[in-house]
């Protein structure tokens, strides 16, 4: 099947018992079971629901892997990745990653002796200089949050399998449309399902494939053991906004590429972050490694637009946390998603104070320019 088919008629989408069109919420915790001593497929919801089933298998195949769990929320997803590892290990990060996977990491694994390097992982050099024994992973986004900084992901698998490490993707920005990790060889892949995948701004949700069946047989014990499932309605809600994620994808990348090209004539925006952009840093690997441009644009505003003004000032974008949902999202990652930083480190990597980052949604562009035009202009006065 083609990707776009595979959307609407991949995974378990149909209900084996009434051949419903679409799969059904079992909203149940358990099951029963009719003798004592015989193993049944569902015994309790937090190892094994169905509705959970058909997500997990649909994103699977998406992502072309061996397996797929749903979470609870991305940051589940994320801590229970990490639960593979243990006391001494090092897991090596990139240096713009989502400010809660950088929290979780510092904050709260770092507790339990595992440790992690920030690094610039647009370089590979840089990363192949920071491996050592201890070092058990890689983590990149790519794009990174906010900065949509690329790395060579083809590179960095050959050098995590040269090193006998994991190479672990937050492929939230990209999804599987746009970017397929385990294709260029990294190990897991994981999402907030909150983004592109469910599209709509209305689930929290984290999911997770693995390449192998011993991966998939240690992320299936954890994510029992652990116990932060993705509940039966949302994995409803998820697997409905998979089914047009190629159409909204689409649109989200037309109505940036033309975003930017008009951003880039305002003499208001100082730097403009965007992987299209010939001149932005990896911007052929870029190409070469994905088959759409990230539906996100982070920009720097001149100093004399007031930047609480400028917020308060738009109509239809909205000043919002998260991205990737049908409406226009607008964050300040130095004191929203990124916060968790310290500042010295947001100001090392580029979160300066006047950062903006905009999820485009797939409202008509002339209203989402305009509306950005009008808020700058009140907001310079
Ligand atoms: N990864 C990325 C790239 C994100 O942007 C986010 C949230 O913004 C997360 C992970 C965490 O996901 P969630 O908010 O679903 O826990």
């Amino acid at each position: 099947m083609k990707f776009e088919t595979l959307l609407i008629h991949g995974g378990a989408t149909s209900d084996p018992y009434t051949k419903a069109v679409n799969i059904p919420i079992y909203q149940t915790s358990t099951y029963r079971q009719s003798e004592l001593y015989q193993p049944v497929e569902y015994e309790y919801s937090r190892t094994k629901n169905p509705t959970r089933n058909a997500v997990e298998t649909l994103i699977a195949q998406l992502e072309g892997g061996k397996a797929g769990f749903a979470f609870s929320s991305g940051m589940a997803a994320i801590s229970t990745v990490l639960s593979l590892f243990e006391q001494g290990d090092i897991i090596l990060i990139s240096d713009n990653l989502y400010g809660g996977t950088y929290r979780v990491l510092e904050k709260v694994f770092h507790r339990f002796g595992i440790q992690y390097i920030v690094v610039d992982t647009t370089e590979v050099a840089n990363i192949e200089k920071a491996i050592h024994p201890d070092v058990k992973a890689i983590f990149v986004e790519s794009p990174t949050n906010p900065l949509l900084a690329i790395s060579d992901l083809k590179a960095i698998s050959e050098l995590a399998r040269k090193h006998g490490v994991l190479h672990i993707v937050d492929n939230t920005f990209m999804t599987p449309y746009f970017q397929k990790p385990l294709e260029l060889g990294a190990d897991v892949v994981l999402h907030s399902g909150t983004k592109y995948l469910g599209g709509h701004s209305d689930l929290i949700a984290g999911l997770v494939v693995v390449k192998d069946d011993t991966l998939a047989q240690r992320v299936s014990f954890l994510q029992n053991a652990m116990g932060a499932v993705l509940g039966p309605m949302d994995s409803f809600l998820l697997v409905r906004g998979i089914k047009t994620l190629g159409l909204r994808m689409e649109r989200h990348q037309e109505n940036t590429l033309k975003l930017v090209s008009y951003l880039q004539e305002m003499e208001e925006i100082k730097k403009l972050y965007h992987p299209s952009l010939l001149s932005f840093k990896n911007h052929l690997i870029g190409v070469n490694q994905s088959s759409g441009f990230v539906p996100l644009v982070s920009f720097s505003l001149d100093e004399r637009v007031n930047l609480p003004l400028f917020f308060k000032q738009l109509k239809v974008i909205t000043l919002g946390e998260s991205l990737g949902g049908v409406e226009s999202l607008i964050c300040h990652p130095a004191s929203m998603t990124h916060a968790s930083y310290p500042k010295e480190m947001r100001e090392q990597v580029g979160i300066t104070d006047n950062l903006i980052r905009l999820s485009v949604g797939i409202e008509h562009v002339d209203d989402i320019y305009h509306d950005l035009l009008q808020a700058i202009e009140v907001a310079s006065k």
